[in-house]
């Protein structure tokens, strides 16, 4: 990401303040309006769930992982 935002958590491309994933320029997020990006904000809240979905079949929660939640 080439902008600094204070509520970005980089670890895990976290926002702190929507305590969701960080896509920049979605609704409650503190960029400013103006901004232009290159693909939709809605097509890429939907490519970040996708990804999600499918780190997460690759690799499903182990017994121990489950039992911190
Ligand atoms: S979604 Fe917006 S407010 Fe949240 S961390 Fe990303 S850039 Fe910052």
């Amino acid at each position: 990401m080439s902008f600094s935002c204070p509520h970005f958590r980089p670890d895990d491309e976290y926002c702190l303040r929507l305590k969701t994933d960080c896509v920049p320029g979605r609704p409650g997020c503190v960029v400013p309006g103006k901004t232009v990006f290159a693909t939709p904000v809605a097509e890429r809240i939907r490519l970040r769930e996708e990804e999600k979905r499918q780190r997460a079949a690759e690799n499903p929660p182990t017994q121990a992982s489950r039992q911190k939640r």
